[in-house]
């Protein structure tokens, strides 16, 4: 599809520009002021919108985004967390694992969509099998994963046969465990350029300079910390220091969605709010290693984007006032696959609608089938108090049921 966006303003990745944007092939094809409208290319009039790169997440398990919080904090590190509400065969854990897979993992996806995210880091086995171009979001492919040091079996094997980003959940909790364990994956070798550590709460001092010297890179998840420990990662201390990306973790214990996870962040004081959006697009494609132009808007680069009001504020300081209900267009490789009702006539996309936060979108996935499904192989258990689900409603039902 081509198509051109007229009379926007854009954050490129590295300055803030106005004009118009031309898509073609799923590319970027050029971004500059009155370009002329092409043959076959769709118009759409945006002026008043922001156009930023498409968000990065840079931590989700997707598969788990249908749970609700669980557990009561506070905890002294994931393990015991983990314990305490790790039970497969009670409800709510029961339930939600009667929903397939492949539809679990797209509600994952939507609870990404509804917050412009285009890319999200799955923390589990990649799956060629649901991972289709037509998922609604990028998941990378290349990349080395162990669940943790207490979780994994073999993290230097784990380490030794990846290509990419090596990423392992680390010193998530306030003990000694937790602080013990960054130590201990370079003890195992599995501390280096590629790795990438996802919390990181309870580093010392000591590894903290460790890890600058190692060049490794960290998942910011503030939401889940503060909720599970009441502290998160000294973000003052190693900023600038090592590549650092904000990631929402699963609706276990994280944020509803980025958008949230970066107001949470805002809120601590430790990230400016051009560093936070830096997390969530440039710093986030270098730290997980994606193609060349990922988490940027510029010629040639993979069209992934999303538009929202401009409100005249800083790019950044425009998306830390974004919710889900404001959010016009999301782009994956120039493929729409939320927009506003408008921008989804002029795009030519039909089919059913969603409401998001009371607000009709059309989205790429049919909203309302995922949800008849997940009701009917949960009865409603635990899907009730997942905070998306009442976020993204089919259209035309007002409860918060089926
Ligand atoms: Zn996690």
């Amino acid at each position: 599809m081509n198509v051109l966006l007229r009379h926007v303003r854009w954050w490129s990745g590295a300055r803030e520009d106005a004009g118009d944007i031309r898509i073609r092939r799923g590319v970027v094809a050029e971004m500059g002021r009155g370009l002329a409208v092409g043959r076959r290319e769709r118009v759409l009039e945006l002026a008043g919108h922001l156009v930023l790169p498409g968000l990065i997440n840079c931590h989700d398990h997707l598969a788990l985004d249908l749970l609700p919080l669980l557990g009561t904090p506070p905890y002294r590190n994931m393990y015991e967390w983990a314990d305490d509400i790790y039970h497969p065969e009670t409800p709510p854990i029961s339930h939600i694992l009667r929903v397939g897979l492949r539809d679990r993992l797209r509600w994952g996806a939507v609870r990404n969509l509804i917050a412009g995210a285009t890319t999200v880091m799955h923390h589990d086995p990649y799956s060629r099998r649901w991972f289709t171009a037509r998922f609604p979001v990028r998941v990378p492919a290349r990349y080395g994963w162990s669940h943790s040091l207490g979780f994994g079996e073999d993290l230097a094997a784990d380490f030794q046969r990846s290509s990419g980003p090596y990423v392992v959940h680390a010193a998530e909790g306030l003990d000694a465990r937790s602080a013990a364990e960054v130590d201990q994956l370079d003890e195992l070798g599995v501390v280096g350029r590629r790795t990438v550590l996802v919390h990181g709460v309870g580093v010392t001092t000591s590894q903290q300079r460790m890890m600058v010297e190692a060049g490794c890179g960290l998942v910011w998840c503030p939401a889940s910390n503060l909720r599970l420990y009441g502290r998160t990662a000294p973000i003052a201390d190693l900023k600038g220091r090592i590549r650092i990306g904000l990631g929402t973790d699963s609706t276990l214990s994280g944020s509803p969605h980025l958008l949230d996870e970066l107001r949470a962040a805002a809120d601590t004081g430790l990230a400016t709010p051009d560093e936070l959006l830096r997390m969530v697009t440039t710093d986030a494609a270098d730290l997980l290693q994606l193609d060349a132009g990922a988490g940027r808007l510029a010629p040639h680069a993979a069209a992934d984007l999303c538009v929202m009001p401009d409100t005249g504020r800083s790019p950044a300081e425009t998306l830390l006032h974004t919710t889900p209900a404001d959010l016009a267009l999301v782009m994956v490789a120039g493929t729409p696959r939320l927009a506003a009702p408008e921008w989804a006539t002029a795009l030519d996309e039909g089919g059913p609608h969603a409401r998001i936060d009371g607000r009709t979108k059309w989205l790429s996935v049919d909203v309302a089938a995922l949800r008849a499904r997940i009701h009917k192989a949960t009865d409603g258990v635990g899907v009730r108090d997942n905070p998306i689900w009442h976020t993204v409603q089919a259209d035309g039902s007002a409860g918060g049921s089926a």
